[in-house]
């Protein structure tokens, strides 16, 4: 696959990716309390944005912390955003939208999709969980499907957005598991599929290799499966 853009599993459900123009992009920064996070990722200090899928600690995570050391811009859900900012986001640095919206920015747009889970911040209602498709001018689809369970407008999402790249939830419990993680990678039918949202804690215990034996059962889709801390997409 020809791309400029680069990416970096951090474990968990967090993401960085790097735009063709060098925007530095994290998706759910759960990183200094993640125990899969290795070291050297756990306090980034070159941030351009952050996105969020929905408000619970394990996806919201550093991003506090990280926005008031970055400056960064924090693209959320709008009811998430409201939480954010009443515990010190900055106005200037958040932006909001719901699902169905699109946020274009200089090369790239983030658009929110359904998801079918819960949020909350904090104890408080934070709005309705998502997913987050993020096209690149240009360049590749990735679409991160957040914390979910299989439900049939993925195949619409495919259809539409086309993604050469999903983050698939596998890892049980609070999400779904490998096998269902399968069926959705052929109904969305992306060219490759990585696996997210397992190993972290112990009642989390779909496994990477079963969600590959799956896939290749039921899809064409490629199961890639990065190391946390590792790149696997990008010189
Ligand atoms: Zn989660």
């Amino acid at each position: 696959m020809k791309t400029n853009i680069k990416a970096w599993w951090l474990g968990h459900s967090a993401f960085r990716l790097e735009s063709p123009n060098g925007q530095v992009i994290y998706i759910d920064p759960f990183l200094s309390g993640n125990p899969k996070t290795p070291d050297e990722f756990k306090t980034p200090d070159d941030v351009d944005f952050i996105l969020l899928t929905h408000g619970h600690e394990d996806h919201v995570g550093d991003t506090l912390n990280i926005a008031k050391e970055t400056g960064c811009t924090v693209v959320a859900q709008v009811e998430l955003s409201h939480l954010l900012k009443k515990n010190g986001l900055e106005e200037d640095q958040a932006v909001e939208f719901n699902k169905g919206g699109t946020i274009h920015f200089d090369d790239f747009s983030v658009t929110l999709v359904s998801a079918n889970h819960s949020s909350s911040f904090g104890g408080e209602y934070a709005g309705e969980a998502g997913g987050l498709v993020i096209s690149f001018e240009g360049d590749i689809c990735f679409y991160h499907l957040g914390d979910t369970n299989i439900f049939t407008d993925l195949e619409i999402y495919g259809e539409m957005y086309d993604p050469h790249i999903i983050a698939v939830p596998i890892g049980d419990y609070y999400t779904m598991g490998p096998q269902e993680a399968a069926m959705c990678c052929e109904m969305i039918g992306a060219k490759v599929a990585v696996p997210i949202h397992y190993g972290t804690f112990p009642v989390l215990t779909g496994t990477a290799e079963e969600f590959k034996k799956f896939t290749e059962d039921y899809s064409e889709t490629e199961v890639v499966i990065p190391e946390p801390g590792e790149q696997f997409l990008g010189g």
